[in-house]
Order: structure tokens, then sequence, then C-alpha cells
């Protein structure tokens, strides 16, 4: 069955927002209870409905079974589990000391939900990036508007069925749509916005809120550079770096974008790169059904068009009818040309030798702050260079895309690759206001801190130094 999406009018998107602020004021979010039993219900929706999210997900990326598990449901059910484990902690009132001059009061620290949440989602993760944003925000006590992206049209279908069946759309519900309902959706008034796409649309998204000051995290994208130098372990870096690069055929936010590789070690490194593709996928990854294919024409014109920035070092073979690309090394003209300026969101890889780690720094900085950085080392003083020298949302040393993996790790850009981050209780903090509470004695009353008070400046003047 085709897969279509509408764009959704003003007044159903009014009537939803105004319903859910209904239902927040009513306080239906907040009860503990209330957030554990629809975090269980919303795990179990995934458990029982993994066939038809693993063919949606073939359906609109060809996505393998194995990855729409480990990338999509598996993630998504292990930051669950991890969330409904520590809530009762996250959400309990944290006690800090107060200040001298605050003797006999006691203080804290108390997180209280934002209210009504907006969830603006992309199509490479098109299931996860829908879901995992709103199970920080209902453990966190808010109701969500989640808007799918349109051009992952089944999975955009499917997460309507899957939530407008199980849940009270005044807590959690769906509006399907692209850029014209987003638009609209922007006109509301939210308590907050979450946001996962590129950076000139989170541009949009950020002057929309600034215009009625609502808070918000941006999960945006760019170049993530990656770094093998000459002491790497060069057969697992390669592998390492292959798996990151081909995962959804390379269109993945923390893919890494471009390499820059030891002059020692680059024609290992090129042959261990193309032994990983060939153990992953055979000889022709074109042909195997295990290979993701981009998601749509205008995304796979645009990647060809990269194909002639450069010497094509490996790979390089596309099928136009099934819209696949093979993982292809390259070597860039210069760093002028699109593959070296554009987020490449795909599976080409460009390459640079290096003989000066400095020069790579200075490259990397001279750019805007990247979402990801993978270092590939074994000298420990190398990694301190590198992650004391360049500012980076997060990455790894010796991997790739494992970061994001760990609901133990905060996840989030810096600079021009996002705003806040999210997973584990981080998610719930980006969806918490916390709120200082300072709760007064009144058995006493210290007389120094009122106006023309006998010996108050002298006093204040010990205490504030
Ligand atoms: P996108 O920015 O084009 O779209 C994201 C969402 O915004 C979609 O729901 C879309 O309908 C909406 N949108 C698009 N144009 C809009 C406009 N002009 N006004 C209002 N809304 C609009 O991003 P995409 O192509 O879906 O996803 C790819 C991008 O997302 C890449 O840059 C990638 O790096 C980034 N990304 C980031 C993360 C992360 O966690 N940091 C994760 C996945 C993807």
């Amino acid at each position: 069955m085709t897969a279509v999406i509408e764009e959704a009018s003003r007044e159903a998107i009014q009537s939803a927002v105004d319903k859910q602020k209904q239902f927040y004021k009513e306080g239906k979010t907040k009860p503990l209870d209330v957030r554990k039993q629809t975090l269980e219900k919303l795990a179990d929706v995934i458990k029982e409905n993994e066939k038809e999210i693993l063919l949606a997900l073939k359906q609109d990326l060809n996505k393998s079974e194995m990855e729409t598990y480990t990338t999509e449901i598996g993630i998504l059910l292990e930051e669950i589990r991890f969330t409904l484990k520590h809530i009762d902690e996250w959400s309990a009132p944290v006690k800090v000391k107060t200040a001298k001059t605050h003797v006999g009061s006691k203080a804290y620290k108390v997180p209280e939900p934002y209210g009504a949440a907006l969830i603006i989602a992309p199509w490479n993760y098109p299931l996860q990036l829908a879901l995992s944003p709103i199970i920080g925000a209902i453990a966190a006590g808010n109701t969500a508007i989640i808007k799918p992206s349109e051009l992952t049209p089944h999975t955009s279908n499917l997460i309507t069925g899957l939530i407008d069946s199980h849940f009270d759309p005044e807590y959690i519900t769906v509006i399907e749509g692209g850029v014209e309902t987003t638009q609209l959706l922007l006109e509301q008034y939210f308590d907050y916005i979450f946001f996962t796409g590129s950076v000139p649309v989170g541009k949009v998204i950020m002057e929309a809120a600034a215009k009625q000051l609502i808070p918000v995290t941006l999960e945006l994208g760019g170049k993530s550079p990656c770094i093998i130098d000459e002491t790497a372990n060069v057969p697992l870096a390669a592998k390492r770096v292959a798996f990151g690069k081909v995962t959804n055929a390379g269109q993945t936010c923390v893919a890494p974008d471009y390499l820059f590789i030891h002059k020692e070690v680059k024609e290992e490194f090129i042959q261990e790169f193309q032994k990983a593709i060939m153990g992953f996928y055979g000889k022709n990854p074109l042909t195997n059904d295990t290979y993701g294919r981009i998601v749509n024409e205008r995304h796979f014109n645009r990647l060809t068009g990269y194909l002639q920035d450069g010497d094509i070092l490996t790979g390089g073979s596309v099928d136009h009818a099934s819209l696949k690309i093979e993982p292809t090394l390259m070597v860039p003209k210069d760093d002028t040309v699109p593959v070296m300026q554009d987020e490449i969101f795909g599976p080409i890889f460009p390459l640079m030798e290096y003989e000066d780690l400095d020069e790579v720094i200075r490259f990397i900085n001279d750019r805007p702050k990247p979402l990801a950085l993978y270092l590939f080392t074994s000298e420990d003083h190398v990694s301190d260079k590198v992650n004391n020298s360049i500012s980076y949302g997060g990455g790894c040393v010796n991997d790739t895309l494992m970061h994001l993996a760990t609901p133990y790790l905060p996840f989030g850009g810096v600079g021009e690759s996002g705003i806040g981050n999210y997973h584990g209780e981080s998610s719930f903090a980006a969806f918490s206001h916390y709120k200082s509470i300072l709760k007064q004695t009144t058995k006493f009353d210290f007389s120094f801190r009122y106006p023309n008070a006998k010996f108050g400046l002298k006093v204040l003047k010990k205490l504030l130094k």
C-alpha cells in the first residue's frame, strides 16, 4: 500500500494543541504512576508491532531487520527501560546546601514539566527520532505532539496509527505533514520545542521559537570529521569507520563525513576499508538486499553529483532504479568542492592524507563545530591533544557512532551542530524546568539583612566576601 502524507489544517492543529494544554493544566500528566504506565505502554506498543515497524523501514529506506532492530527498535526499548529504572530518582526534589547568609533555611531543586511539547523529527531514523524525545517528554510530565518526517511516509503513517490507537490524543498525538504543517505548528504557543533536523531548518525553528520565547533543543547535523593516525590499529579502524559510514547508507547525523588519514597508513586503510565493505555486503553491495537505499531521488542526485568532486579510489557505482550508491572512497580535488562543503549524508567518503596533526586540528577548528568527531590512535597524548583543542558535540576514540547508543552519555551538538542534549537523564532534564525553592525558617530572623540594622553592614561584609 502506498503511504500518503497530507498537510494538516490550522484548525486541526489549533484544536490538538488546545486539548493538550487543557489536559496538562488539569495535572493529568504529572503523577509518576501515569508517566510510568505510559512509558511501559509505549514499550509494549513497539514490541507488539515489531513486524509492522520492520516493514515500514524496509519500504522507506530498505533498512535491514538487523539495522532496524539495533538503530530504531532496540535503542528505544533500552531508553525506556533505563528511564523507568531511574525515573523516581530523577523526578525527586534534590536538596542542596544554602549559603552562610541563609542559616536556618533549606533549599531544593525541583524538576517540573514545561507543559505542552512539540517534537519535530527528520527522516533518517524516522521511528527512533520521533519517539526517543517523547520518552523524555513523558518521563518529565509533559504532553507531546509529534511531527514525523514527510519523506518517510510509511513510517510516518505507522507512527500515527500506533500512537492514535493506543494513547489519548490529549496526552500524546501525531500531526503528519511537511513544511506547511510545521510552519503552522510553529505559530502555536508550545511550552517546549524539540527539533531534530538540518542546520538551515534549525535556524527557521529557532527564529519562530524566539518570537514567542519558547525554549528549544536543536539536534542538528553538519560535517563530522574522522582522523586516523599512524599508530592506529588500521584493520579495526577501517572496519569501524566503514560501519559508521554504511549504516543506513551513510544517512546518519553522526556518520563520519570525511577522513584525515596519516600518510603512512593511507594505502593500508584503503585496502582494509574495501575488505570491510566486502565482509559486510559481499562483492556487489548494490545487489545486496541488506544494504540501505537513499531516501529519495533528490538526495540520490545530490549525492551522485559529489562523485565528480575528485578521484574515486574504491566503489563509485550507483543504481538509479533502486536509489543505491556503493560505499565510495574518494580523494576530493580540494576543500572547496561541494563534497567538502556540504554535509554528505550518504555513503561517499572523501579522504585527505596528512602528516602534521596540528594542520588537521586547524582545518577542523576553521569550520563550524562538528556534531561528532572520531579519532583512531593508540596514543593517549594524541587523543588528549585532539580532545583538548577541538570543540565538538560528542564522539569516540577508536570507534564510530557508539557514543550515541548509550543512555549514560548526553547526546547533542555545540555551536552550529546544535543546542542542548538528550538521552537518559539528559532527556528528562531537557523537558524539565528545575525550579529553585528556598524554605525559610520562621523560628528566628536575622536582623542584619534589613535596612539600617545595627552592625548590619559589618556582619554582611564578614559573610559576603
Ligand atoms: P530537515 O531539517 O529537512 O527536516 C526536519 C523536519 O523539519 C521535518 O519534519 C520537516 O518536515 C521539517 N521542515 C523541513 N523544512 C522546513 C521548513 N522550511 N520549515 C519548517 N519545518 C521544516 O532535516 P532532514 O532532511 O529530515 O534530516 C536530515 C538532517 O537532520 C541532517 O542535517 C542530519 O544531520 C540531521 N539530523 C540530526 C540528528 C541529531 O540527532 N543531531 C539526527 C538525525 C538527523
